[in-house]
């Protein structure tokens, strides 16, 4: 098996990858929040943990991919207020979407997509071990984690408590002991979905469901976790604090993968700048092909700038690629000694492409220099 290396935001550098367990690779991503149709930026890291996962099977891995839905969730909340239908209305609307846009672009299923809503007794587990364990306190209805009991707390992210809190627009919660504890536990509110506790109906805080899931489904300790950049913090980093200190074993995960954002304008694709595209718009225009192209296009850690120009590009550049495939084929399938030195030469060349194409995918999953091997 060739060496893969890959780039650890734990460590801040690229590692030779060394599976936990011989042959196989256990992942996780972090999922969508079924609130709205997925975007472009929802797009980029489901087809880049597509194209990580067929290539570590190419390799010869064996993988299980498990990703999450957030179907939990304040937003999910708001609108099932706003169209004045359930909570789970929404979601289950939404990941249908998601998953019709995902098919289109060849995406294949993860192994499973556990949802918050079905995982309360796992989640309510690992939040009374925490606070059996003292790592977690309880106030009135509500469950926080303690980040001072939690020695790494800002390893990943690269921070330290104090600059957190310095740097930091929290809201002023009296009742916590450190400004940076967050809620593994929300009690009720009024008008919103709650779900039985030892500390009373509520639900969970965001980040414990990640933790919870990945834990039930890969164990203590497991090779990839996945995400946008924008999750590094807070959300990857309570996670590690969370299971390492739910389970005691370290690391929580060996290796954390994180993908650039969309760009328009050089300005991050988000809902929040209203500045985005849905998928099922943009695949109205261009193929699914062209598409995950493009969201491939560059290394997964860079920004991706999309626009019309670059979809365009890669259109046409598909078009070229499989011209250029068909013919290889051809000369591939003529018997031997019925070729031409030229045709030789060819075969000798798109061999070495080949050769290049692999290194490239192995050097942290370069998709654009492996791109550009396939158009040598
Ligand atoms: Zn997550």
């Amino acid at each position: 098996m060739r060496e893969l290396k890959v780039y650890n935001t734990l460590t801040r550098k690229k590692e030779t990858f060394v599976p936990v367990t011989p042959g196989q690779v256990k992942m996780y991503v972090c999922g969508i929040t079924p609130y709205n149709h997925s975007h472009m930026g929802n797009a980029r890291p489901f087809v880049t943990w597509d194209v990580i996962q067929r290539y570590l099977e190419h390799l010869g891995y064996e993988v299980t991919h498990i990703q999450n839905f957030t179907d939990v969730d304040d937003k999910i909340i708001n609108a099932a207020n706003g169209e004045g239908v359930s909570w789970d209305t929404i979601s289950n609307r939404y990941i249908a979407a998601y998953f019709d846009v995902m098919d289109k672009l060849h995406i294949r299923r993860a192994d499973r997509y556990p949802r918050v809503s079905e995982h309360m007794d796992d989640i309510i587990e690992m939040v009374q071990g925490l606070v059996d364990k003292g790592d977690a306190y309880i106030i009135d209805n509500d469950v926080y984690y303690s980040v001072e009991k939690f020695d790494d707390y800002g390893e990943l992210s690269g921070r330290s408590l104090d600059d957190m809190e310095a740097g930091a627009r929290i809201e002023v919660d009296d009742r916590k002991h450190n400004p940076m504890d967050f809620a593994l536990w929300k009690g009720a509110k009024p008008g919103e979905p709650a779900w039985d506790s030892p500390w009373g109906k509520g639900r969970p805080g965001w980040h414990i469901e990640c933790s919870a899931m990945s834990h039930k489904y890969l164990g203590d300790t497991f090779d990839f976790h996945g995400g946008g950049s924008d999750l590094i913090f807070p959300h990857h980093e309570n996670e590690i604090a969370q299971s390492e200190a739910y389970t005691g074993k370290k690391p929580m995960v060996k290796y954390w993968l994180h993908n650039g954002f969309i760009t328009i304008n050089s300005e991050k694709m988000s809902k929040s700048l209203n500045n985005f595209f849905l998928v099922k718009d943009v695949l109205a225009h261009y193929s699914p092909d062209a598409l995950r192209f493009f969201l491939i296009s560059n290394h997964y850690r860079s920004p991706l700038d999309f626009s019309d120009e670059r979809l365009d590009e890669m259109t046409r550049s598909l078009e070229r690629l499989g011209t250029a495939i068909d013919n290889v084929l051809e000369l591939m399938e003529m018997p031997a000694g019925s070729k031409s030195n030229e045709a030789e030469q060819l075969l000798a060349a798109a061999k070495k492409d080949e050769d290049d194409f692999e290194t490239a995918m192995c050097d942290d999953f370069n998709t654009a220099l492996a791109s550009a091997a396939m158009f040598d």
